[in-house]
């Protein structure tokens, strides 16, 4: 051991990535926020990004990253890794996008993120409770009740706690002022013009990792690489929802994807409400969306 540090860099959890500039990075510690560049060997595009938890060194009086320790997953947009928890909110208004909610569900489980669903602007109402509950109840880990206007987010502050959690969903269900709310004054910027011009030049969306406690931080970009569901094949679709992973025993065919096949518990339960109806009919149309896509990729003679 070269250095003896002041920070017990052997608690993997004392040191994280907060925000990475081009070659400095913020490293929340036990003893705060610290920016430190990184070993020459570290540097670089696959380098170090928002979220990792790194190992800091001292070298010539300064800290410096001398180690990223492994990653439980990543996204892309916004670039960032080792998600808890995903934190879908949905709103009365704008009018609930289900197939976004599933889109999310699906990404969240194939990257092992809990997930929690949130219905905001209970101040306006909470009608849609029920039907989340209806919908998602058994599937997710908890369905919560916020309203940013009235300040009402102390359920949303416990389900944050001693994690790091990306919120996501429709455009204007509120969760810029979520956030805002949580930290008690205005953080959370909505430029609309330099966001657009980024997602133009097809740049990455660089995340940074807002602290609201100890070990409790929340990314303040929405998770647009969540929607994305096209790199999943149609045979594995089921694999990411879970209530049919628990009936798929009962269909008739090992490798059910519970569409067509005769002898399907999935279909059958569906029908007979048992599980719900139009998470399923949404199911059936994802799968053939992405049966017409991978169609799509492997005829011959196209040209992208
Ligand atoms: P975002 O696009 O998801 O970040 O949504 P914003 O935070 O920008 O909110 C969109 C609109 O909904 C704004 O006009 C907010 O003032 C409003 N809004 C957000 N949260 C609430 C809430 O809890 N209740 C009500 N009534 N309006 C809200
Ligand atoms: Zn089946």
């Amino acid at each position: 051991m070269k250095a003896t540090s002041a920070i017990d860099t052997n608690n993997a959890h004392a040191a994280r990535v907060i925000k990475a500039m081009s070659n400095l990075f913020a490293v929340d510690t036990d003893s705060g926020v610290l920016t430190c560049p990184a070993r020459k060997k570290l540097k670089g595009e696959a380098g170090i990004i928002a979220g990792d938890f790194v190992r800091l060194e001292q070298e010539g009086g300064a800290y410096v990253v001398s180690e990223i320790l492994p990653r439980k997953n990543s996204l892309i947009r916004p670039l960032v890794a080792n998600i808890d928890r995903l934190v879908a909110v949905a709103a009365l208004i704008p009018k609930p996008d289900f197939f976004l909610i599933d889109k999310l569900i699906i990404n969240a489980n194939r990257q092992d993120i809990d997930i929690v669903l949130c219905l905001n602007k209970s101040d306006l109402s909470t009608e849609l409770y029920a039907e989340l509950c209806a919908q998602y109840g058994e599937i997710v880990d908890k369905i919560i009740i916020t309203s940013a206007a009235d300040g009402e987010v102390s359920e949303l502050k416990s389900v944050l706690s001693n994690k790091l959690s990306c919120l996501a969903g429709q455009s204007a269900v509120g969760k810029s002022s979520l956030i805002n709310a949580l930290i008690g004054k205005p953080v959370q910027k909505t430029d609309v013009i330099s966001e657009k011009a980024e997602r133009g030049k097809n740049t990455t969306t660089r995340a940074e990792i807002l602290k609201l406690a100890q070990n409790s931080y929340i990314i303040d970009t929405p998770g647009f690489s969540m929607l994305d569901i096209h790199g999943v094949l149609p045979e594995e679709l089921a694999l990411y929802y879970p209530e049919y992973v628990e009936v798929l025993p009962d269909c008739r065919y090992r490798g059910c994807t519970h569409t067509a096949e005769p002898g399907c518990r999935v279909r059958e339960l569906a029908s007979e409400g048992g599980l719900s109806r139009s998470r399923y009919e949404r199911y059936c149309a994802m799968f053939s969306e992405l049966n017409a896509v991978g169609a799509r990729r492997s005829a011959p003679g196209r040209k992208t």
